[in-house]
């Protein structure tokens, strides 16, 4: 199956369930949250004009050239009077313009003369260094729409609009197990034919960084009724993500669970890494179970899991940023999947690691992202490839 195929029937399943309860947070706790209605500006923006330089407020009305006296000095923080006719005003960044001024002259256009009076060495132009109210955003306009994730510029622009609260999903809950039988927990030592549990520690501080709650289920052995009581267990979660077992071998057992207990898509994904994937419900929760090799559990999780959660959160950008760069590397032998090679930049140029095939989590720490070569393709270098950078995946 393409990956878009996959990536479709996921986004839809999604759509077709959301996560629709929502809390309230304050806006010192918004980080990585999704807003579950979009932020109005309570006021204008700016709300006054105001100067966008140190300078001189004046009326360029009426005036013909002369040197004019100061009758106030206006600093940000503070309301001015109206600018009497036939004065300038004092006036700094941020300060509000007073009414009747027109025009700020920055304080290096201008000369003190020995009077107190300023005079003004530059023609001025009506609005010139003046910010006008409204000039960003206006009262009511809706600046950041539902379905929005937080980050900081987003919580630093609700801060702009006045937002102390926001109205936020609640956050999704996912329990994560990892299957297999020869699976070791770190700071454990290792017996015959076993291996460190990588896939647990991945998911979950990936989840947790993309703001998920985790309920972490730990290792699932290989066996069936142990399969079907841990996802009985799990019936609480909008989300069971496991890993391995997932391939047509003997110790299929999720398959084989969701088989019985609900409904079972296998889909042979035409990407590589990550062949197998399992997309099914068990009794009411939707089951996501992604391939054990951990350079497919990355990449699948960044094509086909973080779309399908955000997109439950009801968000609507979930695709990852693409760039177009030129292939640092040839690629002599086109494949029948698509590969997402894991690279880095040099320049503008894609350069790949050197063994697609093994220390995998070692390629994807060394990388900054991943280059996607189309099934049926080969390379030359300075050919345009696309990259998707972690660290869009990964946020
Ligand atoms: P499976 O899909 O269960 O056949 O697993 C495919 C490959 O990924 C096997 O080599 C497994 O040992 C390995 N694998 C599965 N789960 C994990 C895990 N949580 N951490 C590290 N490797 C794993
Ligand atoms: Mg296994």
């Amino acid at each position: 199956m393409p990956l878009e195929q996959a990536l479709q029937r996921l986004l839809e399943a999604a759509a077709a369930e959301p996560i629709q309860a929502c809390e309230t947070v304050s806006l010192a706790d918004g980080a990585g949250r999704v807003l579950a209605a979009g932020l109005q500006a309570t006021s204008d923006l700016p709300p006054w004009p105001n100067s966008a330089m140190d300078g001189y407020a004046l009326a360029t009305q009426g005036w013909a050239g002369q040197a004019l006296p100061i009758s106030q000095r206006v600093f940000a923080g503070t309301a001015p009077g109206p600018l009497q006719p036939g004065t300038c005003a004092r006036i700094f960044t941020g300060a509000p313009v007073p009414d009747g001024a027109d025009c700020v002259e920055m304080q290096e256009n201008v000369t003190l003369l020995a009077d107190g009076r300023v005079q003004f060495d530059q023609p001025l132009t009506p609005g010139q260094n003046i910010r006008p109210q409204g000039q960003e955003t206006r009262l009511g306009e809706t600046v950041l729409p539902a379905g929005t994730r937080l980050g900081p510029i987003e919580l630093g622009l609700a801060a702009t609009l006045g937002h102390g609260q926001l109205r936020v999903r609640r956050r999704p809950k996912v329990a994560v197990l990892s299957t297999g039988d020869e699976l070791v927990e770190p700071g454990q030592a290792l017996g015959p034919g076993q291996i460190y549990n990588s896939n647990r520690r991945l998911l979950i501080s990936w989840l947790q960084r993309l703001g998920c709650e985790v309920i972490d289920v730990g290792i699932l052995a290989d066996d069936l009724a142990l399969t079907r009581q841990c996802l009985e267990a799990c019936q609480q979660v909008d989300l069971i993500l496991s890993t391995g077992g997932v391939s047509v071998g003997e110790a299929d057992f999720l398959g084989q669970a969701l088989r019985e207990g609900g409904e079972l898509s296998l889909w042979k994904l035409a990407i590589k890494p990550g062949k197998p994937l399992t997309f099914g419900r068990y009794l009411q929760v939707p089951v996501l179970g992604l391939p054990g090799n951990p350079a497919s559990t990355l990449v699948t999780f960044a094509l086909l899991a973080r779309p399908y959660l955000l997109r439950r959160l009801g968000c609507q950008q979930v695709a990852p940023l693409r760039l177009a760069v030129a292939a640092g590397f040839d690629w002599p032998v086109a494949g029948s999947r698509r590969e997402f090679l894991r690279a880095r930049l040099e320049g503008d140029r894609a350069v790949i690691y050197p063994n697609q095939s093994s220390g995998v989590l070692r390629s994807a720490a060394w990388a900054q992202g991943l280059v996607e070569v189309p099934e049926g393709t080969t390379l030359r270098v300075g050919d345009s490839v696309r990259f998707i950078p972690l660290s869009e995946l990964l946020g």
